[in-house]
């Protein structure tokens, strides 16, 4: 699916602001929609924000510990779209993210069949490529 499109399907934040916290109340449709586990997802805003978070899962929300603006969860909802997401090559959604046997971290897109090495270099890969 191409970017913007793909975009579009993911809902907006939706938050509830709490004493000290905020909290993300759609989290898992987000998770859901990216086709990701909430709890990977919830580490990366964790990593993001370099704030404490902790995913409801009876709830489906994610807590985050501070103030943070709908804009600025966003923001960080982004970078992970672009990161994992988005094809390098093509930019459409539809990679599938994995390791070789020799522990390098590679990429596969279903929609440009492109099959390379993983190009970004961020602390949270050793996160993102951990089954
Ligand atoms: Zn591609």
């Amino acid at each position: 699916m191409e970017s913007g499109q793909f975009r579009k399907q993911i809902p907006k934040i939706a938050i509830k602001e709490e004493l000290n916290h905020v909290i993300i109340t759609n989290f898992k449709r987000i998770a859901s929609k990216l086709k990701q586990k909430p709890q990977k997802l919830a580490k990366f805003f964790s990593f993001d924000v370099g704030r404490e978070t902790s995913y409801i899962g009876h709830l489906g929300m994610l807590r985050i510990r501070g103030f943070y603006m709908g804009d600025e969860l966003e923001a960080i909802l982004e970078h992970f779209i672009n990161l994992y997401i988005l094809c390098p090559e093509c930019s459409f959604a539809g990679i599938e993210l994995y390791k070789k046997s020799n522990g390098e971290s590679f990429y596969n897109c279903r929609i440009c069949n492109v099959e390379a090495a993983f190009p970004h270099e961020n602390r949270f890969n050793s996160i993102m490529f951990r089954a």
